[in-house]
């Protein structure tokens, strides 16, 4: 709200009120310090998987006690973040079986979350007092730090000779560690801090990635649009889609959201398309349209990132520049999936941005070479 009335707008549609489960001004505040470098590392003992939904990078946060909507292949470790939460439990309490297979190597997914009694993840653990040990300063905010081992991490840093900085509403074990100790909600804190360091909280967005492709096999032509991830893993955020080809429009109404036809035989080199999606609409998203032009002669694929504003109820593609070919993809997922096979393994950022520069050059390369 702050942001609409700073920048004079008004909202038309709807207020936070009415939208459920999404991102708090503290959860978007964590993500904008964040991205300025501030704020290295997110330790977070919460399940309701709203810091992944802020846009905490992967590879960034350590969720102690799992994430309700996060299943994870016990083959390949890829991650998926759902919009519902993952849990079967139909086994009993400790099956994590989700009934749900990867898409990608077939593994079952597993649920996420902790039980009472189970042990925590070691790799999440280890991590979370690896980036604690190069911690100068932790913030705590909202827990009463009695359930170890979180309560230890901040212990660690204090001991460490770093800052300690306790907001929540209760006195805690760690109050005579503190530097600075704070009795309010962590909303009104968050909201007095980054107005001291004359920072903008950014208002929650949506981010969707979709891959709109063509390939030629047995001179059928296959037109596809898949739903991934920031590191290529699908992600089903689309329930029917409808592609209007030579003036007529085509619905597909399921994943594998394809459409297979014989080439006709016209000279043109571009097939110009109108894509229309219907999503599944958790965040009560409208459907999208936007034009896409095919390439006849050169079949690949275009990343497109599409970004939803729900108090608005308004999708925008955020760049549409950002191409990327099908090999220069598939390179990112098996670098990626390589990656992934440890939960706590890092995924640098800085391998992303490599491997998109890597992309953008190769393009251009092969733009200019005869
Ligand atoms: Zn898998």
């Amino acid at each position: 709200m702050w942001t609409l009335q700073a920048q004079g707008k008004q909202r038309t549609v709807r207020t936070v009120s009415t939208l459920k489960a999404v991102p708090t001004l503290s959860h978007m505040a964590i993500v904008a310090l964040m991205k300025a470098g501030t704020c290295k590392f997110l330790i977070s003992q919460n399940t309701d998987g709203l810091h992944r939904k802020s846009g905490v990078p992967p590879d960034k946060i350590a969720e102690l006690h799992g994430n309700a909507f996060l299943e994870i292949c016990e083959k390949c470790g890829r991650q998926y973040m759902r919009d519902f939460p993952v849990r079967s439990g139909a086994g009993g309490v400790n099956d994590h079986f989700t009934g749900r297979y990867c898409p990608v190597c077939g593994g079952r997914l597993m649920d996420s979350i902790i039980n009472f009694g189970e042990p925590l993840p070691q790799n999440v653990i280890r991590k979370a007092f690896e980036e604690a040990s190069k911690a100068d300063m932790c913030l705590v905010l909202g827990s009463s730090l009695t359930v170890s081992p979180a309560s230890s991490i901040p212990e660690q840093v204090a001991k460490q000779g770093g800052k300690l900085v306790i907001c929540n509403l209760q006195i805690t074990p760690l109050d005579n560690l503190c530097t600075v100790r704070v009795f309010s909600k962590s909303d009104d804190f968050m909201s007095a801090v980054m107005k001291h360091l004359n920072m903008e909280i950014p208002e929650w967005r949506l981010h969707r990635r979709l891959i709109v492709g063509n390939k030629i096999t047995n001179e059928k032509y296959t037109i596809y649009l898949k739903g991934v991830d920031i590191d290529g893993t699908p992600v089903s955020f689309i329930k029917t889609a409808e592609v209007s080809l030579f003036g007529r429009p085509y619905r597909l109404p399921e994943e594998p959201l394809q459409l297979s036809f014989k080439l006709p035989t016209v000279e043109d080199k571009e097939l110009k398309a109108h894509i229309k999606l219907e999503f599944m609409g958790h965040y009560e998203e409208p459907p999208f349209e936007f034009d896409h032009t095919f390439s006849l002669d050169a079949p690949g694929e275009q990343l497109y990132h599409l970004e939803y504003n729900p108090y608005m109820r308004e999708w925008r593609i955020v760049d549409e520049q950002s191409e990327i070919n099908a090999m220069t993809i598939s390179e990112l997922k098996q670098k990626l999936s390589a990656m992934h096979v440890d939960y706590s393994g890092a995924i640098e950022k800085q391998d992303l941005k490599n491997l998109l520069q890597k992309s953008t050059e190769q393009k251009r390369s092969a733009a200019t070479s005869p």
